[in-house]
């Protein structure tokens, strides 16, 4: 079953993408639409023998010596088992995985950095895109922009683009994919200084579910380019992004920490800090259990982390106040690098465990909502689960309503659940508390949530309201270019 061997060149992936940079001309497709009834066994039993001969990446079968740890996401609640596992090297094995699985009635799903809650990069019985494999990364320091092939993760493309003393918004955890993170927005630590990573996408490759290559961008399938900076994995295959890039500055960042009881003080001190907090500083405020070694240690504790990204005596100034405010139990906010600021979270966020999100956008931190994140606080389910609330504002606001399909524009805060632990035995216990906090939380939110945070269980109408007056738009593209709703494994937007 085993088709090539899995190592993969760097000269591999440049041939392979040789439609990165939108060089390529393909011509038009020549599919048959014709659905084959019973694709999937036929195919199955012949071992997808003739897709296997049509890629340069591996094809993963069940039995395959491979096919377990390739089916692992993040999230190790996820227990799903596809038909095939298509590791595809380019946008050449990507289009002919959308070609066999529509000829033949399959269904696909596409996996990018495999991070998503909701456990979207798979499907039971589907074919995975699996993009792990193009992650390529080119850097123009001259026009400072990167391109990005879709499975890449964020350490990587920090990693290209610091060469250059650029950066761009990215992911707080550095092990998330650019893919997933960015289709569906993308908050990060300099998003209030230069938007979210969606609008910093300048351009894209997409692979329709026609099979086609299509370049995306704001004169060529410009509708395109709006749906795919925020509507998620709906509408195709992203084989590569381009991004803007900006220049690296000096960063003041970390984290401080405050005992359980000052709690409702901690957030009436963020809300106050937030509504005068320049664009160059980007914060999270929330509620965690204390980890070992720390003076707060086993206790619900406050935290407030903190970036700013400009001029380091401005940064030194600017956090002081969360410095003084308390003071805090721990406190290490102070100059860093950006690479550390990128990666603060990673080791808190490690794969294996169960995990369920949930999340509310708020146009304001009202007296209510406080008091309410502050009667649950006592009640965290887990060490490892959280209580987080992300600023936005800024350029994130400054963006136009329409202008991007993510909205929510208005929103100054994301309050989110994160229910994490370890023991499948708690399952029930936790989903439960998570829904039922979130759903409190919705009385003080805008009606919307961040697709990028959503369960495996939000319904249609909560992913309705995560786009609000952008859906109906989106439904018209996703009709356009996705009629029969071929790439469903996402939060989804029927045609
Ligand atoms: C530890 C952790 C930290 C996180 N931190 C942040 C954060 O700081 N900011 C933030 O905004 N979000 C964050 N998230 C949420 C994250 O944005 C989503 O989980 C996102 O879906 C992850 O993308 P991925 O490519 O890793 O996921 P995957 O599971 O691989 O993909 C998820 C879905 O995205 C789509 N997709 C992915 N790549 C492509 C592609 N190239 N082309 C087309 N569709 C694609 C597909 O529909 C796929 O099903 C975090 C998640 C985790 C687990």
């Amino acid at each position: 079953m085993k088709k090539t061997s899995g190592s993969i060149s760097r000269r591999d992936l440049l041939v392979g993408s040789a439609a990165v940079g939108g060089f390529a001309l393909l011509g038009s497709p020549k599919i048959s639409f014709a659905q084959t009834a019973g694709g999937l066994s036929a195919a199955a039993a012949s071992g997808f023998d003739d897709l296997a001969g049509l890629l340069r990446g591996e094809l993963i079968l069940p039995g395959h010596d491979a096919y377990d740890e390739s089916r692992k996401v993040w999230n190790g609640m996820i227990d799903k088992h596809p038909a095939a596992i298509a590791r595809c090297t380019g946008a050449a094995d990507v289009m002919d995985v959308v070609k066999y699985a529509r000829d033949n009635n399959i269904p696909v799903s596409v996996r990018g950095g495999g991070h998503n809650v909701a456990g979207k990069a798979l499907k039971d019985g589907a074919i995975t895109i699996d993009l792990a494999g193009m992650h390529g990364i080119w850097v123009d320091p001259a026009k400072k922009r990167a391109r990005v092939q879709g499975g890449a993760i964020w350490a990587a493309l920090d990693r290209e683009t610091l060469a250059f003393n650029l950066v761009t918004n990215g992911g707080t955890v550095s092990t998330t994919g650019v893919g997933g993170l960015t289709l569906g927005g993308g908050l990060g630590w300099i998003m209030r200084k230069h938007g979210l990573s969606c609008d910093n996408v300048m351009a894209a490759d997409v692979v329709t579910a026609d099979g086609r290559l299509l370049v995306v961008n704001e004169k060529e399938n410009s509708d395109l380019y709006w749906a795919i900076r925020g509507g998620g994995g709906n509408f195709g295959v992203v084989t590569s992004f381009e991004f803007k890039l900006h220049d690296l500055e000096p960063i003041v960042g970390g984290m401080a920490m405050y005992p359980e009881s000052m709690l409702k003080e901690m957030f009436h001190f963020y809300r106050d800090y937030t509504s005068k907090a320049p664009d160059s500083v980007t914060t999270m405020a929330g509620v965690i259990v204390g980890p070992p070694g720390t003076p707060v240690e086993g206790q619900n504790a406050g935290v407030i982390i903190v970036c700013h990204k400009g001029p380091a005596s401005d940064g030194e100034r600017l956090v002081k106040p969360i410095k003084e405010f308390g003071p805090p139990a721990l406190d290490f906010i102070g100059p860093t690098s950006y690479k550390a600021q990128q990666s603060l979270f990673d080791a808190g966020s490690p794969p294996g465990l169960r995990n369920y999100w949930r999340s509310n956008f708020m146009t304001e931190l009202s007296d209510a909502a406080i008091d309410a994140i502050v009667a649950r606080s006592d009640e965290l389910p887990s060490p490892e689960s959280m209580i987080l609330i992300e600023h936005l504002g800024g350029a994130v606001g400054r963006v136009g309503a329409h202008d991007t399909a993510f909205s929510n524009r208005a929103a100054q805060y994301n309050t989110s659940v994160f229910g994490t632990w370890v023991d499948a035995v708690d399952d029930n216990r936790i989903v439960a508390w998570v829904r039922t906090f979130s759903d409190e939380l919705k009385a003080f939110s805008t009606g919307g949530a961040y697709v990028n945070y959503m369960a495996s269980d939000e319904g249609a109408g909560n992913i309705e309201a995560a786009y609000e007056a952008n859906f109906k738009r989106l439904t018209d593209v996703k009709r356009k270019y996705d009629p029969t709703n071929f790439f469903s494994g996402n939060q989804n937007i029927a045609p």
